[in-house]
């Protein structure tokens, strides 16, 4: 099977990007996966911190390896903002495929020197690996803060969308020689109540030409489809959804709840969100795959 890097490298081929899809439990993976699976396109499973805890970090890469390996399935695993080289090195150290370090509120200066540390080490883990070449991790560093956690906002978050410049992309890659990078370039972790964010396309394409490494669009929960298909032809390459999958669960399980006032068979009662996860994922899956 292909590495991620290579898949990521024929999405850019393509014009199309791979879509990144958290989770809390195994329902949603089912939900995901059944989704990639149907329209048989390579999807990331994303784990933040604190999904990485509640679901744990050796069962995560235990399931995902077992898929993808019995399976023969392209899904990988990213440990989705981390926080502290510590946080970042336990999810390389455990399997994890792609590791992202959030120093989007650090200074540059800092951003640089951590996310410099988690490319060292994931380079030194990569070499002393047996069979060498075996493990491939990517990573990938947040330039440009655009709000945190996947949830409902009334309106975009102070500080938020302050837009990434061409000039610090290129010298924070440089200096850092980071795998793949997320700027901000308009969007907003969660929902946004009052309207919603625009992707700057021009942006991204200038960033993408003068970087020359894949970009990672976050928050795209709710943005407009245009949107979407704007910033994959200016140079996304991967694509986050958390928010509308934690709706959509939260909203079917809670309905599958009150319909059944006497259900007690959990697989019963969570059979309607992961029908609603899988709906949500198929339909994003399609437009950035460009399928019909
Ligand atoms: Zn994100």
């Amino acid at each position: 099977m292909k590495s991620l890097r290579e898949y990521i490298k024929e999405a850019g081929e393509k014009g199309v990007a791979i879509g990144h899809f958290n989770i809390s439990n195994l329902e949603a993976l089912h939900g995901i996966y059944q989704a990639a699976k149907k329209l048989n396109v390579p999807v990331i499973i994303g784990l933040s911190e604190g999904e990485e805890d509640f679901v744990g970090r050796e069962e995560a890469v235990g399931m995902i390896r077992e898929i993808r390996e019995k399976e023969n399935f392209p899904i990988f695993l990213n440990a989705d903002h981390h926080y502290s080289f510590e946080r970042v090195k336990a999810s390389i150290d455990s399997g994890f495929d792609t590791v992202i370090f959030d120093g989007a509120n650090l200074s540059f200066e800092e951003n640089v020197k951590v996310t410099k540390q988690c490319v060292d080490y994931a380079h030194e883990v990569m070499k002393n690996n047996s069979p060498a070449g075996e493990r491939d991790i990517l990573v990938e560093a947040e330039l440009g803060y655009i709000g945190s956690g996947s949830n409902i906002k009334d309106t975009i978050p102070e500080g938020a969308g302050i837009l990434t410049k061409v000039a610090d992309a290129k010298n924070f890659v440089e200096q850092t020689g980071v795998d793949m990078l997320a700027p901000s370039v308009g969007s907003i972790h969660g929902l946004i109540k009052s309207g919603k964010p625009h992707i700057d396309s021009a942006l991204v394409a200038e960033i993408k030409n003068t970087v020359g490494i894949p970009l990672v669009l976050h928050g795209g929960s709710g943005l407009r489809d245009e949107d979407f298909t704007n910033a994959i032809s200016a140079g996304i390459s991967i694509i986050h959804i958390n928010t509308e999958i934690r709706l959509a669960y939260d909203e079917a399980l809670k309905k599958s709840l009150a319909d059944n006032p006497n259900e007690t068979t959990p697989y019963k009662i969570l059979e309607p969100a992961v029908e609603a996860i899988e709906k949500i994922v198929e339909s994003r899956l399609k437009l950035f795959n460009n399928l019909k």
